[in-house]
């Protein structure tokens, strides 16, 4: 597939790559594409980036249908561009489309769009140690209607931001604040789609947390606040004596691509790895007993991120003495070099943007 490309007349400036925030500046392009009921989608493009007109009566803005996705482009040394395994996103895509009534996307279009919009705009792509290009795609509801029922009219975009470490430590540990008063997620709700919703949802939780001090939540399952689930914008690892845990992907956990590759690779490694409920009471009961070894959080924005600190009701766990384990530093490193270019991609994961 191959999308017409209208140039901007008027290029920006660069950022400085030394002093790259997360989500702040994006480039000169932007992908768009329409869906009409009885049409379907059509009109793929390549435009300038720019504000966008809508009717005040459009239906994202009352009824929040809307999707999203995140991924990620490298300059390797060589400087070829890579992406890291797109058609997950392109298969999550239509998963998250089909829980909200947005009509579905050939995974083939979807991949070539973010190919075309990514090598449109490849001159934005840092390469400085931690950078890259964050790409973001997304569907909106823009039927202007204020009525109740999926819209007729969408809109496919695709922005991209260069990007710095998404903390602002970088592969620093983090300290996590153990939610159990509010719910991201309840079984047969939004939890496994990527929408907006489940993140406006989440702020109040986020800014209280934020306010003791602590970067990101530990969200717990939505029954009894009894299960770990998340971290923010990420799914949990723990490491309790020679086992690695990670909730299982029961309809309220959002399934995670790196999450998928962190467990394959530590398989690879020999690792014991369980996809299976962990209570907050076990992860406490490890700690004082001296066997919680190493969390991490892991999700496409940081890659990895280490748990250094978890706070559960005043109770402050320092986890492997508040610094970097070698589980989380070795799946970093293996995720991190196959993205950019200095670990051998022997699984396929890497697709050259050309
Ligand atoms: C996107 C996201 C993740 C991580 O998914 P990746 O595909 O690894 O980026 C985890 N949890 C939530 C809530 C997310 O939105």
């Amino acid at each position: 597939m191959n999308f017409p490309v209208t140039k901007t007349t008027s290029p920006k400036a660069k950022p400085d790559p030394n002093n790259l925030k997360f989500g702040t500046v994006f480039t000169d392009h932007m992908f768009i594409m329409e869906y009409a009921e009885g049409k379907g989608w059509h009109d793929g493009r390549i435009v300038p980036y720019g504000p966008l007109q809508m009717d005040p009566a459009t239906v994202v803005f009352h009824y929040a249908q809307e999707m999203f996705e995140g991924l990620k482009a490298y300059k390797t040394k060589e400087g070829k561009v890579q992406l890291f395994r797109p058609e997950m996103n392109a298969k999550r895509t239509n998963k998250t489309n089909e829980r909200l009534c947005i009509p579905t996307i050939d995974e083939g279009v979807f991949v070539d769009a973010v190919c075309q919009i990514v090598k449109t705009d490849a001159d934005w792509i840092p390469e400085k140690e931690g950078t890259s290009l964050y790409i973001r795609p997304f569907i909106i509801a823009d039927e202007p209607f204020i009525g109740v029922r999926p819209s007729k009219h969408y809109k496919f975009m695709i922005i991209l931001s260069p990007v710095g470490p998404y903390y602002a430590g970088g592969l620093a540990p983090t300290k996590i604040f153990v939610e159990d008063k509010y719910v991201r997620a309840a079984l047969g709700g939004t939890g496994e789609a990527k929408c907006g919703g489940n993140y406006a949802a989440g702020l109040k939780a986020q800014e209280e947390a934020a306010a003791r001090g602590y970067e990101q939540i530990l969200w717990l399952d939505g029954m009894e606040r009894k299960y770990v689930e998340e971290i923010g914008t990420s799914n949990a690892f723990f490491i309790i004596d020679d086992e690695v845990i990670t909730p299982p992907l029961e309809g309220t956990i959002l399934p995670g691509i790196t999450r998928a590759s962190v467990i394959e690779i530590l398989k690879d490694k020999g690792h014991k790895v369980s996809e299976k409920k962990l209570t907050i009471d076990e992860v406490t009961a490890a700690h004082k007993k001296g066997t919680f070894r190493e969390m991490f959080a892991a999700g496409t924005a940081a890659v990895i991120s280490p748990v250094g600190e978890l706070c559960y009701k005043e109770e402050k766990m320092v986890i492997n003495g508040g610094g970097i384990g070698p589980v989380a530093r070795y799946v970093y490193d293996t995720i991190y070099g196959i993205q950019t270019g200095t670990v051998e991609d022997k699984k396929g994961w890497i697709t050259e943007v050309k």
